[in-house]
């Protein structure tokens, strides 16, 4: 990296600077060199920022536009669930732990072909709180007959 700073084979200097020493030279290269770098660093920070910011942002209003739902499920559906399935896992009926999966009966995957109900697939009727092992198993495509 040093040895392309020569005054020569880097830029073609001012000819006021070229009555400086190559020495002093170099040094004020170096300066603006970091400078530079220092600047490119910084803004290219922000630019790959921005892009991520307007990236997301950008998805976000495409999926306002398809009027696609978010997997988002409120504490308020959760907690209903969990007090409608008496806190236990609507398939083994065990109890479940804090850490329970819902679980959309008809597959959030398939959200475009859902039309019961409000047409969103977020609804109540179609969520259900799993325990681990049985999201495991739902999530692995096994159907419950597989397990007897
Ligand atoms: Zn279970």
């Amino acid at each position: 990296m040093k040895t392309e700073l020569t005054p020569s084979n880097y830029y073609d200097p001012p000819t006021n600077q070229k009555t400086k020493s190559d020495k002093e030279f170099e040094k004020e290269l170096e300066k603006a060199r970091k400078k530079g770098e220092e600047w490119a660093r910084e803004n290219g920070r922000i630019l790959r920022e921005n892009i991520k910011m307007i990236a997301r942002e950008e998805a976000k209003k495409e999926i306002k536009k398809l009027g696609i739902p978010s997997r988002y499920i409120s504490p308020i559906i959760k907690s209903k669930l969990f007090r409608k399935q008496k806190g236990k896992c609507a398939v083994c009926k065990q109890e479940l732990e804090k850490n329970f999966h819902i679980d959309h009966i008809f597959p959030y995957s398939k959200k475009f072909e859902y039309k019961n109900g409000t047409n969103n697939i977020n609804e109540e009727r179609n969520l259900r709180l799993l325990c681990k092992e049985c999201n495991w198993v739902k999530g692995n495509n096994l159907t419950e007959d597989n397990l007897k």
